[in-house]
């Protein structure tokens, strides 16, 4: 698993890999050992301003004159080659994020692929507004924004990142994307896959480096016409004070603690494994995670029972292993947070049922930040532990009586991403549906995803949504022309 050479990563600018003005470098580690893997650019306003004018060169140039057809094929062309090297992105990303690679073959790496391909149909097939009447015909063009900053949390490295990439290029758009300081390695490919299909110099840029660095100076940058950031709450919340006053269009896509609520009509099995897949997959780091499980108190003993055994069963260890389910937290920082809730739990009266330790792996796993997936019960859904994101392999499971009970303690924290409902009864799912205070409900399922739908999430969780035609208007301007009659 360990590479033998530490990989030099450096920025992708005006079509160029060039190193950092500042000479400034970042360790890269891997989570599963904590073996250095790459250094990468520690880059600042300098290289900031060189990418965003890179953008505007290219908009000013060849880019700016392709057609909506050109760009859905230059698309097309960045999904063959990403499927061609789809093994080596598995490898790279499971490295670089610690997680499964199987599951970056199942999820990731197609994720990434379909992106591309999706967007190359929705603008090819993208119609705009027509209004006619009398006197005038009144029809809608769609603009580019000019340069977008793309900004990505280290989960989802390349599906996330390439979930904004491929709408805001097939809107014409010229990007300044800044990965993940934890995992920038997918990102660096996407740069030299750009590259091999001669995307126009500038069209798409990377500038890695930190946070309050390099992405404050990107969001912070005038020339700089919108946002699109995905990562945590409280990032969120600087990045939007800083983007507002500048009126820049702005997409958020923030933190949850989503529920997962179980009715007692549900399908026992297919509950638990549902619950199970929403708690531990990506080891509980995926925004949309089902952290939060209500079950009706019917059936709330046998529920627990089963979910425990189900996540004692899931395999532990080596992210490259084939039959590996739970790979290693980001980084040792990351999982020193999620153990303090461990431990906050216990302080808040709840009970470890089943993980909460640290597995015993065998060198040079012993160096990863991995977690067992850990169960716990009788804390009230308002502590703490029950209602602050913890992005980790952590559930709470709480009994309810009521379907407007379960309601209530399902909208009743700050976030609003997204919430699985678990019965047989549809009506009833349809009425839960409704009333939940969330961008994204799932009835019987959860993660399953049609690129078409709006994805976004209410209250803490975020702003706007993205997917589909919203992922269309929101990497463009619309601008409606009369025309007299
Ligand atoms: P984070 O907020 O720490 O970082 C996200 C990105 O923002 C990184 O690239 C980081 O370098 C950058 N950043 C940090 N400070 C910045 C600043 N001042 N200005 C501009 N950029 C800055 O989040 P993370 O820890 O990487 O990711 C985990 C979080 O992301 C969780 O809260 C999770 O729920 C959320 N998330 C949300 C979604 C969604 O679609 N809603 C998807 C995945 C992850």
């Amino acid at each position: 698993m360990s590479l033998a050479q530490p990989r030099s990563v450096r920025n992708f600018v005006g079509g160029a890999f060039v190193d950092p003005v500042a000479d400034e470098w970042i360790d890269d580690l891997a989570p599963a050992t904590g073996e250095l893997i790459a250094r990468i650019p520690a880059s600042g306003a300098a290289d900031v301003d060189a990418a965003v004018a890179a953008g505007r060169a290219a908009l000013a140039g060849a880019w700016g004159r392709t057609s909506v057809a050109e760009r859905a094929d230059r698309l097309d062309a960045i999904a063959d080659v990403l499927e061609r090297r789809a093994e080596e992105i598995v490898a790279i990303e499971s490295l670089d994020a610690g997680k499964p690679s199987a599951l970056a073959r199942r999820l990731d790496v197609p994720r990434a692929i379909a992106n591309f391909r999706f967007f190359a149909g929705a603008v090819r097939h993208d119609e705009t507004g027509f209004f006619g009447s009398e006197k005038a015909l009144n029809y809608t063009l769609r603009r580019p924004l000019g340069v977008v900053a793309v900004i990505t949390p280290w989960n989802l490295p390349l599906y996330l990142l390439s979930w904004k990439v491929a709408p805001a290029l097939a809107m014409g758009n010229a990007v300044v994307a800044k990965p993940s300081e934890l995992t920038p390695l997918t990102a660096d490919l996407l740069a030299h896959v750009v590259a091999e299909v001669g995307l126009p110099a500038g069209a798409f840029n990377v500038v890695h480096g930190l946070g309050p660095a390099a992405g404050q100076a990107l969001v912070e940058h005038p020339d700089v016409a919108a946002v699109s950031f995905t990562g945590g709450t409280a990032t969120g919340k600087r990045v939007a004070a800083t983007a507002a006053p500048a009126f820049k269009k702005l997409s958020l896509e923030l933190g949850g603690k989503n529920p997962t609520i179980v009715f007692a009509d549900a399908d026992p099995q297919a509950a638990i494994d549902g619950a199970c897949r929403a708690a531990f997959t990506n080891q509980g780091e995926i925004c949309l995670c089902g952290s939060r499980i209500f079950v009706e108190r019917s059936a709330y003993a046998e529920f627990v029972d089963g979910f425990v055994k189900r996540a004692r069963a899931l395999k532990i260890g080596d992210p490259a292993a084939a039959d590996t389910e739970v790979g290693a937290l980001i980084s040792q920082a990351h999982r020193a947070k999620v153990e303090g809730y461990v431990a906050l739990a216990k302080q808040e009266g709840g009970e470890v049922v089943c993980g909460g330790a640290r597995p015993s792996l065998p060198s040079p796993l012993d160096g990863g930040a991995f977690l067992e997936p850990t169960v716990i019960t009788g804390l009230s859904p308002t502590c703490r532990t029950a209602t602050e994101e913890i992005f980790g392999p952590v559930v709470t499971v709480h009994p309810f009586d009521s379907e407007d009970e379960a309601v209530a303690l399902a909208n009743g924290v700050r976030y609003g991403l997204s919430a699985s409902v678990w019965t047989r009864d549809l009506s009833r799912g349809h009425r839960v549906a409704a009333a939940l205070d969330t961008g994204i409900v799932w009835v019987n399922t959860w993660l399953l995803r049609d690129l078409r739908t709006a994805f976004g999430g209410t209250k803490d969780s975020g702003v706007g949504r993205e997917g589909g035609r919203w992922s269309l208007d929101f990497y463009s301007d619309t601008r409606n022309v009369c025309v007299a009659l």
